[in-house]
């Protein structure tokens, strides 16, 4: 009997560890939200984009898009093929994959061009190229310990009915977690509110986007002996000819 109540002991000791250690994992979510504005959406390619959407309908556009892709694909194939097969040049690998890329190009150029397509689009009335945007655009922020999202709520106007749409979704921007820093970079920070050093920690996951040029990087910053939370914002260039092709 004494045994089993040891045992029955030790159950409740794993038991319990094995619950301690699925609610810290579990953490109660500590969700940021920040609510801002951005800029009016820009268009690549707009002039293309007027032509093409004049011209073609958007079923022809999205087929042409994906005849794009697997041309692509087809290229690279047949050139890596061949050139593990025989004994082809080094250049003409090179020559082949660099061509395979056109077809890419042309079919992002046209996932652009049905981009513009859909921003302009009265769902109401019908009218191709007939919306423009007004008002004040938002960008809804949530962030919590290992999760960052953006949306983008836009309001579209049609010239040819009037009608007003809203519209939400991610749109692209580059949105991701970083890493939080080393403890030796923490050091050297001092508390806003009891001005101590070293006792900085950062509490969740940095938030990183990219809008234009901008790469912005919040930081989650609490001291550990007050509790003073503070969230600082840095901004830095983007080298503009690395991401000007923005594949
Ligand atoms: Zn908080
Ligand atoms: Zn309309
Ligand atoms: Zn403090």
């Amino acid at each position: 009997m004494y045994n089993q109540s040891e045992f029955g002991n030790l159950e409740n000791y794993l038991l319990e560890k094995k619950y301690s250690e699925n609610t810290s994992c579990e953490q109660i979510p500590d969700v940021h939200i920040f609510t801002g504005t951005v800029e009016y959406k820009k268009h690549r390619f707009k002039t293309v984009s007027l032509f093409l959407i004049s011209i073609f309908d958007e079923k022809f556009l999205e087929i042409m898009s994906k005849i794009f892709v697997l041309l692509c694909i087809t290229i690279a194939l047949v050139t890596t093929i061949n050139f593990l097969d025989n004994e082809t040049l080094d250049w003409f690998y090179i020559l082949g994959i660099m061509v395979s890329l056109v077809p890419l190009i042309i079919s992002l150029c046209i996932q652009n061009v049905l981009e513009y397509h859909k921003d302009t689009f009265c769902r109401k009335c019908g009218n191709k190229l007939a919306c423009e945007e007004i008002g004040e655009p938002v960008l809804k922020e949530k962030s919590n310990f290992g999760d960052y999202t953006l949306t983008v709520t836009r309001h579209w106007k049609c010239r040819c009915c009037g009608n007003v749409d809203t519209r939400e979704g991610p749109e692209n921007i580059f949105a991701e977690k970083g890493e939080i820093l080393p403890a030796i970079y923490l050091k050297g920070i001092e508390c806003k509110k009891c001005s101590l050093s070293g006792t900085v920690v950062e509490f969740q996951k940095p938030d990183i986007k990219e809008i234009g040029n901008k790469r912005i990087t919040r930081r989650y910053y609490k001291c550990t002996l007050c509790g003073h939370e503070n969230i600082c914002e840095s901004e830095e260039t983007i080298n503009s000819s690395a991401h000007a092709c923005g594949l």
